[in-house]
């Protein structure tokens, strides 16, 4: 066994439905602009042009039933729920037809996001490290293996304080989930524990200290947390 010159860091995980055994996260990808009443309230046009891609670190995640600090460098700290999928397996150039089986299961999770730094990110043309990949920016349930979850399709709402603030459903993506890890796999190589981030619908909206968040998406679980 190899020594480390100071203490390996643990590989994040996410908790598993049905079972003490945990999912070792490798990777956390996500996809902007998948939604198209969501790109609309961002100012934007839908269309069905090269997907959006963007990755937070590992050690985002952060399980259910957390406190959540407010993060440090905002004042627009946003909420965007997502359905999340987890994988198994992996590859490159993976054909969408293949892709089912590469699956491992589904969980619901939210992309916290500076929404402030985001838009000076965009209008500078530099990129979305501090917007997107902070700690604890990616709070995500127990993930459902698709033994259970099928192919989700259903409602994705998310709730502050219970008051329903995104309230849509999974047949509008865009680019749908095996559209999405061929796209991904034609920029880098999959490997199992990589999670992906689906993207957002709409109704995103400032979270401020106190707020109780709880998503929930039909088939597949949900995920609440409190920010501190
Ligand atoms: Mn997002």
């Amino acid at each position: 066994m190899s020594e480390f010159v100071i203490p390996a860091p643990q590989s994040p995980t996410v908790a598993v439905e049905g079972t003490e055994a945990r999912f070792p996260v490798r990777r956390i990808y996500c996809i902007g602009r998948n939604y198209e009443a969501h790109v609309r309230e961002m100012g934007g046009t839908p269309e069905r042009s090269t997907p959006i891609f963007f990755a937070k670190p590992a050690d985002a995640v952060v399980p259910s039933g957390s406190t959540i600090p407010y993060p440090p460098g905002t004042a627009n700290f946003h909420h965007e729920i997502e359905l999340v999928v987890a994988l198994k397996g992996g590859g490159a150039d993976i054909a969408p037809e293949d892709a089912a089986g590469l699956i491992f299961g589904y969980a619901v999770g939210v992309d916290l996001t500076r929404r402030d730094l985001q838009a000076a990110s965009a209008k500078a043309g530099q990129p979305w490290e501090s917007s997107k990949g902070f700690d604890n920016s990616a709070p995500i349930g127990a993930i459902r293996p698709a033994a259970s979850a099928g192919d989700p399709q259903g409602a994705i709402r998310l709730t502050v304080n219970g008051e329903t603030r995104q309230d849509a459903l999974l047949s509008s993506l865009i680019w749908k989930v095996p559209e999405i890890i061929a796209q991904i796999s034609s920029l880098w190589t999959l490997q199992p524990g990589d999670l992906i981030f689906t993207g957002t619908p709409e109704g995103v909206g400032p979270l401020v200290r106190g707020d109780k968040v709880e998503g929930q998406i039909e088939g597949v679980g949900s995920v609440a947390f409190t920010i501190g």
